[in-house]
């Protein structure tokens, strides 16, 4: 049964992927989560996700997407990326929610550096990257100061990050903090947002670095302990005085806007990633309700399960349609791509976390238990509704995308 992203609307690549990466999630990951249900509680963040996860994976071919091909990478049809990217990410959430997370970042990095990257720091990082599986990378944007905001985005200079970076001597020193950032805890590699301009707004005002690990000033404070995709070390990172050299700015100014590339495919990512957890959470559901007796009967044959469950599928036959269609509109460039990535990423959150919580429902006590995994998917959801935005920032930024004249300006004085 496949429930989502109908076969008939996929390449022979995507089909070829589709049938490596589930072969990858059935064999190595699914057995994994089944035979080890407290693993992702063991508060020693290092320990959670073995490296042979990350090493079949790469065996897999699954690390190297949005690598250009010279450093040994998986360069996707330009064309069809984004969809291909939707059919991927989703076979890898219906295996883990915080795997899919950890290896759909370094996708997403990869296809920002490709971009914005001098040649010369490609050259350096990317065969570094497809050498080590367990070499990861992260984005930095969100600060306590806050996140949604800069999605708005109210571009006004009291607005703009607290993190700041200055140029003296050949060299950008950065100061500030970021939080809650995916891969933040373990990765090699991170691409960081600050303000080089205070005097304008934060479309013109932020700039975008590359900070390897290892750079003096850079200390990853903690890791956060999260209720959900608990096999992605989210974490959160200082910068003291930290110093890259010039060429280590990838953007300057106008980066948020250049970051387009990563954002769009990154919501159908999101959304992808999002209804891999919903088809897994129907999966389990569909063997219960056929094998689980009560009342006599098996609980299928109860009309009242029977609703829930195509309630379920309806959703996620939903959700599945829709991601197609926003990510056609990503690789095709289309007018209104803004509105559809944003739509599609609540749209899957609200939907999804509906149809894991009528999995929790339909399993009755067994769905409260830790060791049967149905209440993971439910915490897995729950994550998907405020990464990469709220859903109330989100909805705020498709009436933006819809009525740019008259919604979104800016909520204070004049
Ligand atoms: C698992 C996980 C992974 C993440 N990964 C990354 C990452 O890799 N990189 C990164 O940079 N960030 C990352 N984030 C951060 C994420 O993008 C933010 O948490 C999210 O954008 C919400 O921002 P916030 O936490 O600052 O919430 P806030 O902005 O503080 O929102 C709190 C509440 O206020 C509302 N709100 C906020 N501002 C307004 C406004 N102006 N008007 C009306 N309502 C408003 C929101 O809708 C929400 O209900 C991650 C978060 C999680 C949980």
């Amino acid at each position: 049964m496949t429930l989502a992203m109908s076969q008939l609307e996929l390449s022979a690549d995507q089909r070829l992927m589709q049938k490596t990466t589930r072969e990858y999630v059935d064999r190595i990951v699914i057995p994994f989560i089944k035979a080890n249900r407290e693993r992702e509680w063991l508060f020693e963040p290092d320990q959670r996700l073995p490296r042979s996860i990350l090493e079949e994976a790469d065996r897999a071919g699954l690390r190297g997407l949005g690598v250009p091909e010279a450093y040994g990478g998986l360069e996707l049809d330009p064309g069809t990326e984004a969809q291909t990217f939707a059919v991927i990410a989703t076979e890898l959430g219906r295996g883990d929610a915080g795997l899919a997370d950890k290896l759909a970042q370094g996708w997403k990095v990869s296809v920002l550096l490709r971009n914005v990257a001098p040649e010369h720091l490609q050259a350096h990082w990317f065969p570094r990257y497809m050498a080590d599986p367990s070499f990861l990378m992260a984005h930095c944007l969100t600060e306590p100061k806050g996140a949604s905001d800069r999605w708005l985005p109210y571009n006004v200079p009291e607005a703009n990050m607290d993190t700041r970076a200055t140029f003296a001597d050949g060299h950008w020193t950065i100061n500030g903090r970021k939080q809650y950032i995916s891969n933040g805890y373990d990765a090699s590699l991170y691409v960081v947002y600050a303000n080089t301009d205070p005097t304008v707004g934060m479309l013109q005002g932020t700039s975008s670095f590359l900070v390897p690990r290892d750079t003096p000033g850079l200390t990853v404070t903690r890791c956060n302990e999260t209720i959900g995709g608990r096999y992605m070390n989210n974490g959160e990172i200082t910068f003291e005085d930290c110093r890259v050299p010039e060429d280590h700015l990838l953007v300057r100014g106008e980066a948020l806007g250049n970051a387009g590339v990563y954002f769009r495919p990154g919501k159908i990512l999101q959304a992808a990633k999002n209804l891999g957890t919903g088809i897994a959470a129907f999966e389990d559901t569909a063997t219960f309700v056929q094998q689980h007796v009560q009342g006599g009967k098996v609980l299928i044959k109860h009309q009242a399960v029977a609703l829930r469950l195509a309630r379920m599928a309806t959703k996620l036959d939903a959700v599945g349609a829709f991601l197609h269609r926003a990510a056609r509109a990503v690789d095709e460039n289309a007018a209104d791509t803004e509105k559809l990535c944003n739509m599609v990423k609540v749209f899957a959150s609200e939907e999804i976390f509906d149809v894991c919580r009528d999995a929790l429902e339909l399993h009755g006590g067994h769905g409260s238990m830790l060791d049967v995994g149905i209440e993971k998917y439910l915490r897995d959801a729950a994550v998907y509704l405020h990464m990469d935005a709220t859903a109330d920032i989100s909805a705020f930024k498709i009436v933006k995308a819809m009525f740019p004249e008259t919604a979104g300006a800016y909520a204070g004085p004049e």
